[in-house]
């Protein structure tokens, strides 16, 4: 059995803040392809009944509740969930500051904020590469 090394730094809740308000969810091409796959709908389509455009890109819609259109207990649209989704908290802001880690702890209770920077940065760059 492999060692866990992400658990060191972050371990998720499950508890859903990241699926609701700050920022937005912006989607590729290829999301939007699979998304639409996925709900059975065709690309323009999804882009016209569940997303928003700002700064001329699409995002996904949010509820009135401000979590996303997609969140219900759970992610409704898990195996395809957009890359953004899919790559969080591991991202490249942290990479060119470990400051950024702390911000995203504010929100996220999945991160861990009393670890080294070395490590935070050892193990954001290996999840990177995979
Ligand atoms: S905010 Fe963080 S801990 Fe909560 S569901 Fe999202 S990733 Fe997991
Ligand atoms: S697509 Fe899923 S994981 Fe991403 S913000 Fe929406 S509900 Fe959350």
């Amino acid at each position: 059995m492999t060692y866990d090394f992400e658990k060191e730094i972050f371990e998720c809740t499950q508890c859903g803040k990241c699926c609701q308000g700050y920022g937005g969810t912006y989607v590729t091409k290829k999301d939007i392809q699979n998304i639409a796959e996925y709900i059975k709908t065709d690309p323009s389509s999804f882009v016209e009944n569940y997303c928003e455009i700002s700064g001329g890109k699409p995002l996904l819609a949010q509820q009135e509740n401000g979590y996303c259109i997609f969140w219900d207990i759970h992610c409704l649209i898990h195996p395809v969930k957009p890359k953004m989704c899919k790559a969080w908290p591991f991202i490249n802001s942290v990479l060119c500051d470990t400051n950024n880690w702390k911000i995203m702890g504010s929100v996220c209770p999945g991160i861990k904020t009393d670890v080294k920077d070395d490590l935070i940065i050892k193990i954001i760059k290996k999840k990177i590469i995979e």
